[in-house]
């Protein structure tokens, strides 16, 4: 027997968005198909809430598809499964064939049949009895247990065909990538700003990245390692254009300028004035950066209400809330992790201060930046923005 495999992706919130359904469902289609395009032709559809990726030929790459599907934001689970026709004898044979290897080594498993086409003229429970009993006569060792089964094998008998599949893998979760406007993350070469950047794409949110860089105090292959981060978040995030900005002129400004203690959080507000100038720029309706409170010296609530206190635009923060160990996992999941620990320079830890102020006044802070002419740096440092483009595939559309 031919068995014929295809993916099914199950949605997740987004079937509860009412109204703006279809445009969700349309956004998570396009990425999908993004997605697809090195590993052969696909046909993909929505039906019946799952979207369906059908191969259209043995030239497809059905491993490769799979685990690109497993990183599409919206998609709640993701699995094979052998189709057949709709009617009791295809779909007793194709269990006997395709799920022996599918179950071999599990000790435990129950049936859950599934039959939208309600015409189908056996029900649920008796479909799972039936292809119950194929399973214990086929895979050898393997026991029924309905309450904690090691594994599922699911029976779907739809309005077109019947599918068969054994467990189910977690998809990415969250909603489809540009469902939710555009952020623009601050991004540096650590551990915590690509998690930040993928939990705001999980959101829905489309991804530009601003790094900041002070060449010669910062090297090439700092920069280089922030592109390579860039690029492995196109797995989750697909396409992101980073933009450069150099603060070296800044810096020494404030070096020769102010006060030591207030260098950390002076320099984070040119790098929030800047990031939001930058924002407007691309059409971008909030900033993201990977601060974690009470971390460092610039992320006390003091210093991060200074910092808010000079932008007009949204600031996300959604690891403000992690210890480092769970932004880690997150590092990890997301494959950024091995990248950040690379030991490089960032413009942050150029000229640090002895003893940053870590309840710093906001006068104090206002008066320290009167020393130096804000506006002129500002603009001298925007004029140095280049800009790269970083794509999940080089053929990416
Ligand atoms: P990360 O691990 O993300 O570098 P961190 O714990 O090192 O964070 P900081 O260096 O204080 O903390 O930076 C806090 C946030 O400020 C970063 O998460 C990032 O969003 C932003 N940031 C820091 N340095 C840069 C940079 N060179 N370019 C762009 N954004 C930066
Ligand atoms: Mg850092």
């Amino acid at each position: 027997m031919n068995i014929q495999e295809v993916i099914l992706c199950k949605f997740g919130e987004v079937v509860l968005k009412g109204a703006n359904r279809q445009s969700f469902e349309s956004q998570l289609i396009k990425e999908l198909r993004r997605r697809a395009s090195p590993y052969g032709i696909f046909k993909i559809y929505f039906k019946q809430s799952t979207v369906y990726v059908e191969p259209t030929d043995e030239l497809c790459d059905m491993d490769g598809m799979y685990d690109a599907a497993k990183k599409v934001f919206g998609i709640v689970g993701v699995n094979r499964a052998a189709v057949c026709e709709k009617n009791m004898e295809s779909i007793m044979t194709l269990a006997r064939e395709y799920l022996p290897e599918k179950l071999a080594g599990k000790r435990t498993f129950k049936v859950d049949a599934k039959r939208s086409d309600k015409r189908f003229p056996l029900k649920s429970p008796e479909i799972s009895r039936e292809i119950g009993g194929v399973i214990l006569s086929t895979v050898r060792g393997i026991k029924v247990d309905v309450h904690n089964p090691e594994v599922t094998v699911t029976v779907e008998v739809r309005d077109d065909n019947a599918y068969i599949r054994a467990g189910q893998e977690p998809g990415a979760g969250g909603l489809p990538l540009r469902s939710a406007g555009r952020g623009l993350l601050l991004l540096s070469g650590g551990i915590d700003s690509p998690v930040a950047g993928c939990m705001m794409a999980k959101r829905g949110m489309e991804i530009e990245a601003l790094h900041f860089e002070s060449f010669p105090y910062t090297s090439e292959r700092a920069r280089e390692k922030v592109m390579q981060l860039a690029q492995e978040m196109c797995a989750f995030c697909s396409k992101i254009h980073v933009h450069v900005i150099s603060l070296t002129h800044i810096q020494e400004e404030l070096r020769d300028k102010c006060e030591e203690d207030y260098f950390t959080i002076l320099l984070r507000i040119f790098m929030m004035r800047l990031s939001e100038r930058c924002a407007r720029e691309y059409k971008c309706h909030a900033l993201i950066t990977g601060e974690s409170l009470g971390q460092v010296a610039s992320q006390t609530l003091k210093a991060i209400e200074v910092t808010d206190s000079v932008v007009n635009l949204p600031v996300f923060r959604p690891c403000i809330g992690l210890d480092k160990n769970e932004i880690i996992i997150q590092a990890r999941h997301y494959g950024t992790f091995d990248t950040s620990i690379l030991p490089f320079e960032d413009c942050c830890t150029v000229f640090t201060p002895r003893h940053p102020k870590t309840q710093p006044k906001i006068e104090d802070v206002m008066r320290e930046l009167e020393k130096v002419d804000v506006e002129a740096l500002l603009e001298e440092a925007y004029s140095t923005k280049q800009t790269e483009t970083k794509l999940i595939y080089p053929n990416y559309r």
